[in-house]
């Protein structure tokens, strides 16, 4: 679920509003956004992934994290490197390699872009006739 907006980061761009499927968010009086109905949040990641700042934390967890709980601790997710990592591992941002060569991987990769000159032997060959 969604724990923590940076207001430090935030550059408020409205982004994590828009994006968000189940409306979590309201739009701060000085622009930063305020998690206004953490129930709601879903744990899509959606608008961690799209926030350009890296200033969201959605924790992995499908309830709000537990009182006292070092992820919704700003200095603690951000001197651990978890502020915005959703959207840093899938390669989202100037820079970053795009997740989803990682996700496809290197084979495959090199497949799409480089077919086989020949297709693989089951899908042409004809089979032997039958011997009697
Ligand atoms: S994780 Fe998904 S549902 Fe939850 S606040 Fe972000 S965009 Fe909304
Ligand atoms: S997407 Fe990030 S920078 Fe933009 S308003 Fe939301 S928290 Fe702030």
């Amino acid at each position: 679920m969604i724990e923590i907006v940076s207001a430090s980061r935030c550059v408020t761009c409205d982004v994590c509003i828009a994006v968000c499927p189940t409306n979590v968010f309201d739009r701060g009086a000085d622009g930063v956004p305020v998690i206004a109905r953490q129930g709601d949040c879903q744990t899509c990641f959606m608008c961690e992934a799209h926030c350009p700042a890296d200033a969201l934390f959605v924790a992995p967890l499908t309830h709000p994290a537990p009182p006292g709980s070092p992820l919704t601790d700003e200095q603690h997710v951000t001197e651990t490197g978890l502020l915005g990592s959703y959207r840093k591992e899938i390669g989202w941002g100037r820079g970053r390699k795009p997740g989803a060569r990682v996700a496809i991987g290197p084979q495959l990769g090199r497949a799409r872009v480089t077919p086989p000159a020949t297709p693989p032997a089951e899908t042409t060959s004809t089979p032997a006739p039958l011997k009697t």
